[in-house]
C-alpha cells in the first residue's frame, strides 16, 4: 500500500503525535471509531485528555522557540516546497484517503475522493501564495533617512480544532496556512472522525517537516479541545464547529488574549425567483441545484442550503418536483456503487434531526418527502444511521426548524412575493455563512447578492468555493476568514520595522 499512514501504529491506538513520536494516551484510554453505515468499529484510537494535550503543546512550543529545523525562520521558498510535496503525497494516496474519509464520515466514495483533491488544492494554493509574496511592504516615511517596512511573522503555537463533516478538508484549511506562515501546531480532530487527520500527520512527516512542528491529540472537546483553548503556551486558536462549542472556545481563550478564529454554523437561504424557472431547462437546473444545496453529504454541510425561499407563484410546481426527486435519492453505504447519499454521522446526530422534523410537524409544517428512517436494504443495514431526505413545505420563520441549524437532510420551504420580502427572509437568521439567489434577471441578481448578509453568495449556483476566495461568516457564523489571502493573514503577526539611518536628538527635553 502506498504511503506510510496505514502503518501498524494506527492499529495500536498510537494516534497521539507529540514531538515526533506516535504514542498512546497517557491514561491508556481508547475510543472505537464507528462506521456510520453499520455501526461496526473501523478503528481504535487513543482517547487523549489534558495531559496528552500539555505534552503536544510543549512539543509545538519547543519547535517554535528554536527546535530542530527552525521552522519559523525557514526560508519561505523551502516552506512552500514542503507544502507542494504534501500536495503531491495527497494525490499519490488519493484512493486510500478518499476511502478512509468516506468510511469514517459516511460520505460517498466519490465525495471522499473530491475532498482529498480539495485538500491537495489547499496545500498547493498556500504554497503558491507565500512563494509569490514580496518579503515586506516598504512604507514611504517622507524622509530619505527613514527606512520603514512592514513584515509578517508567524503567530506561534496554533491550536487547530476541527469538526466531523469534512474532517481532512477543514483541517487542511488551517494546517496549510499555519505551516505556510511558519507556525507550529497541535491539531485536534473531531473525536468522531479523526482517521484522515491522523494520516495527514504521517504525510507531513514523510514530506520532511521538522520534528515537533506538527502534533495531533485525538480525544474529546471537553478535555483536549478545552485545554487547547485555554493553554497559556498556545498563541492562536482556530476552531471550526458548532456555535455552542465555538462560544466556549472564545471564552476559554479570552483570559490569555489569544488570537481566535471561529468558523461556525449556518442557516443558509436558497432564494429562487420565478424567472429562474421560466423554461423547462432552467426549472430542471434550479430543482437539481436545490437538491444539491440541501442534501449533499446528507445535509451535514455548514453551508447547506436547507432553507428554500421561493417565489409563491412557482412554489407548488417546484416543491412537487423537488419532493419527487428527493424521494428517489439512493441512500446507502458510501462505498456502494450507485449510492448518492450516505448515513448521518452518528446515532446522536440522527436523533437530533428526527427531533427537528417532529418539532416542525408539530408547528404546522407539511411533509412532502422523507421524514423517516428508510427501509433497511443490503446497501443500508438497519444498524446504520440513515435518514431519508426530507422536504417540509409551508414553513415560516418562527419555526425552530427554520431558525436553527439542523445539520441533516432536511429542507424547509418558505415563500415570498416581492424582492424586498425575499431579502428580508434570507437575512432573517442569526447566522450569515452562505446563501444563493436564482434569477434570470442580471440586475436583480446583483442587487439581491449585494443585500444578502452572508459571507459567500452564489448567483445561479450553490456550494462551489475557491481556495483563492475567503470563506467565513457574518453574524454568529464566525469570526475571521479561511482560505484566500485573509486565510493566511489569520496565522500571522504584522510587524512594523522603522529604521532611522541618520539618528539625531529630538530635544523634547531641555536637560
Ligand atoms: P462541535 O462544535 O460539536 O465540535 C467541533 C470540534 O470542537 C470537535 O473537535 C469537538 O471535539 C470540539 N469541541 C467540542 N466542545 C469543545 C470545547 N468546549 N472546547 C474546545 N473544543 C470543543 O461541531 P461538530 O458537530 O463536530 O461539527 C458540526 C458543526 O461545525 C456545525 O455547526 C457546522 O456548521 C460547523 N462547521 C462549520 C464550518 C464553516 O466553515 N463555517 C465548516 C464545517 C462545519
Amino acid at each position: 500500500m502506498a504511503g506510510t499512514y496505514a502503518r501498524q501504529a494506527r492499529q495500536t491506538q498510537q494516534t497521539i503525535h507529540a514531538g515526533g513520536e506516535w504514542r498512546e494516551a497517557v491514561s491508556g484510554a481508547t475510543r472505537e471509531i464507528l462506521d456510520p453505515a453499520d455501526a461496526t468499529p473501523l478503528a481504535v484510537v487513543a482517547e487523549g485528555d489534558e495531559k496528552d494535550t500539555d505534552l503536544a503543546v510543549a512539543a509545538a512550543r519547543q519547535a517554535f522557540d528554536g527546535g530542530q529545523g527552525d521552522w519559523p525562520r525557514t526560508p519561505v521558498a523551502e516552506r512552500a516546497a514542503l507544502l507542494r510535496r504534501v500536495a503531491d503525497l495527497l494525490v499519490r494516496d488519493r484512493e486510500q484517503l478518499g476511502l478512509l474519509e468516506s468510511r469514517d464520515a459516511g460520505k460517498t466514495l466519490e465525495e471522499g475522493r473530491v475532498d482529498i483533491d480539495c485538500v491537495a488544492d489547499a496545500f498547493s494554493y498556500f504554497a503558491d501564495l507565500v512563494a509569490g509574496e514580496a518579503p515586506g511592504r516598504v512604507v514611504d516615511a517622507g524622509s530619505p533617512d527613514i527606512h520603514s517596512v512592514v513584515v509578517h511573522e508567524p503567530v506561534g503555537v496554533c491550536a487547530l480544532i476541527t469538526p466531523w463533516n469534512y474532517p481532512l478538508l477543514q483541517a487542511s484549511w488551517k494546517i496549510a496556512p499555519a505551516l505556510a506562515a511558519g507556525n507550529t501546531f497541535v491539531v485536534k480532530p473531531s473525536e468522531i472522525t479523526p482517521l484522515t487527520t491522523i494520516a495527514l500527520i504521517d504525510l507531513l512527516v514523510e514530506a520532511g517537516l521538522p520534528t515537533g512542528v506538527a502534533n495531533i491529540v485525538t480525544g474529546p472537546g471537553h478535555s483536549v479541545g478545552a485545554r487547547l483553548a485555554e493553554h497559556p503556551d498556545v498563541d492562536l486558536v482556530s476552531f471550526t464547529g458548532g456555535l455552542i462549542s465555538g462560544t466556549k472556545v472564545a471564552q476559554a481563550a479570552a483570559p490569555g488574549v489569544k488570537k481566535v478564529a471561529l468558523e461556525l454554523g449556518g442557516k443558509n437561504p436558497n432564494v429562487v425567483f420565478a424567472d429562474a424557472c421560466a423554461t423547462d431547462e432552467a426549472f430542471d437546473t434550479a430543482v437539481d441545484q436545490a437538491l444539491n444545496a440541501a442534501f449533499i453529504h446528507s445535509g451535514q454541510v455548514c453551508s447547506a442550503g436547507g432553507r428554500l425561499i421561493i417565489e409563491e407563484s412557482v412554489r407548488d410546481r417546484f416543491v412537487a418536483e423537488l419532493a419527487r426527486r428527493a424521494g428517489r435519492i439512493r441512500l446507502g453505504r458510501g462505498t456502494e456503487t450507485g449510492v448518492e447519499c450516505g448515513p448521518l454521522v452518528s446515532e446522536q446526530q440522527r436523533a437530533k434531526v428526527e427531533a427537528y422534523v417532529e418539532s416542525a410537524l408539530a408547528e404546522g409544517a407539511v411533509l412532502r418527502s422523507g421524514g423517516r428512517r428508510p427501509e433497511p436494504a443490503p446497501e443500508r443495514p438497519e444498524s446504520g444511521y440513515f435518514y431519508e431526505p426530507t422536504v417540509l413545505d409551508r414553513c415560516h420563520r418562527e419555526m425552530k426548524v427554520v431558525r436553527e441549524e439542523v445539520f441533516g437532510p432536511v429542507l424547509t420551504v418558505e415563500t415570498f412575493r416581492t424582492e424586498d420580502e425575499a431579502v428580508a427572509l434570507a437575512n432573517d437568521t442569526e447566522y450569515g455563512l452562505a446563501g444563493a439567489v436564482w434569477t434570470a434577471d442580471a440586475g436583480r441578481a446583483r442587487r439581491v447578492a449585494g443585500r444578502l448578509r452572508h459571507g459567500t453568495v452564489w448567483i445561479n449556483d450553490f456550494h462551489p468555493y475557491l481556495p483563492q476566495a475567503e470563506w467565513g461568516g457574518f453574524g454568529k457564523s464566525g469570526v475571521g476568514r479561511e482560505l484566500g489571502p485573509a486565510g493566511l493573514a489569520e496565522y500571522r503577526e504584522t510587524k512594523h520595522v522603522y529604521q532611522n539611518l541618520a539618528p539625531k536628538p529630538v530635544r523634547w527635553f531641555a536637560g
